[in-house]
């Protein structure tokens, strides 16, 4: 089989190659300019060949671009220009429509030194650029998904608040959190009352309503960023607060009860009041206490089921016991 002569064809490769090539010599003048480079700068090679490189795109001068070219020509080092740092050096589009709208493309660029003729090194240097824009855009794209997928693995659907499963992760890290500063944490666990004869009377659309509403109203009192109120189940939230003491935790659940209260929800078919009202279990964990996310939950739990017990639209703290004699686990 007869091979093509080596330099032709070595020509075409380098004006149909999917990327543009630029060569320029110790003082910087082009001498090499494919036809990509002028179909997305606007420039012909008759144009550019012969100029310095820095003439023809002055912005480059200063930046990371020139800098790597006087680094390949001087020290015949090679530099790779990474697109996340340099998104664009070049004035390079990726249609004329884009270069009507200022538009440039996202850039890649490698700066290599070139030995030539053979055995002089420092006397050229060879630039890479290639189009990345669909890259950086299904990254962004990506990112923008996966951090909304992230949100919604730990938000309601319902209310917008945290879910259980942002709670359980919320309530373990802070329970180790109060063990290694030896400090409090306490938890509220909230119920509306009656609420099931309010879905049956008023409908399950406006029970989602009232849900949407209470929980508003509880998040808008929450003003710390370490504070979290969590949809635990159905019409039961649950608020975590670090740091807080047992006094402190009744305060806010006093302000959390008054505050549903104040939304005034008709409830013709609950208690005596006649309108929505919720039961608060109160529990704290004590600096010396076992460290047991369930027993802390399992405290304010049975505190809540004490305020039911007691007639519902109340608040009930559970008895702290005393800290253990021995050394915590
Ligand atoms: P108590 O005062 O003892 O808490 O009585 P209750 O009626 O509130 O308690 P129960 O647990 O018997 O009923 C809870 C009701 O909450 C049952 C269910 O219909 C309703 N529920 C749970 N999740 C949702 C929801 O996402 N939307 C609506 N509309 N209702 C819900
Ligand atoms: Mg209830
Ligand atoms: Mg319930």
């Amino acid at each position: 089989m007869q091979h093509p002569s080596r330099l032709p064809l070595l020509e075409s490769v380098l004006e149909a190659v999917s990327a543009g090539i630029i060569v320029v010599d110790a003082a910087h003048r082009i001498v090499l300019w494919n036809k990509w480079m002028s179909r997305h700068t606007g420039c012909a090679a008759h144009k550019a060949l012969g100029m310095d490189l820095f003439e023809l795109m002055p912005e480059l001068r200063g930046g990371r671009v020139e800098a790597a070219i006087r680094q390949s020509l001087a020290n015949h080092f090679s530099s790779l220009l990474s697109p996340t740092l340099n998104r664009a050096p070049f004035p390079l589009y990726s249609n004329p429509a884009a270069i009507g709208r200022g538009e440039r493309m996202q850039q890649a660029i490698a700066v290599t030194p070139l030995a030539f003729p053979a055995g002089q090194a420092g006397s050229h240097c060879l630039i890479q650029l290639s189009d990345v824009s669909m890259a950086a855009s299904r990254e962004k794209l990506l990112r923008e998904q996966t951090e909304m997928l992230r949100l919604q693995t730990f938000s309601d659907g319902l209310t917008g608040i945290a879910n259980r499963r942002a709670f359980d992760a919320a309530i373990d890290r802070e329970v180790r959190r109060a063990k290694r500063n030896s400090g409090m944490l306490s938890l509220l666990m909230i119920d509306i009352d009656h609420f099931k004869p309010y879905n049956d009377h008023y409908g399950h659309q406006q029970g989602d309503g009232c849900l949407i509403q209470v929980s508003a109203a509880l998040q808008a009192l929450l003003q710390r960023s370490m504070d979290m109120l969590a949809r635990y189940g159905g019409e039961e939230f649950a608020v975590i607060l670090p740091d807080n003491d047992p006094h402190q935790a009744l305060r806010m659940a006093e302000a959390l009860h008054a505050r549903v209260l104040q939304l005034a929800l008709p409830h013709a078919y609950g208690g005596p009041e006649k309108q929505v009202t919720v039961s608060i279990g109160v529990a704290t964990l004590l600096p010396g206490q076992p460290a047991v996310p369930a027993a802390l939950i399992g405290a304010a739990d049975a505190a809540l089921y004490a305020a039911k017990r007691a007639g519902r639209n109340r608040i009930v703290a559970a008895q702290p016991e005393q800290p253990a004699a021995g050394p915590a686990p």
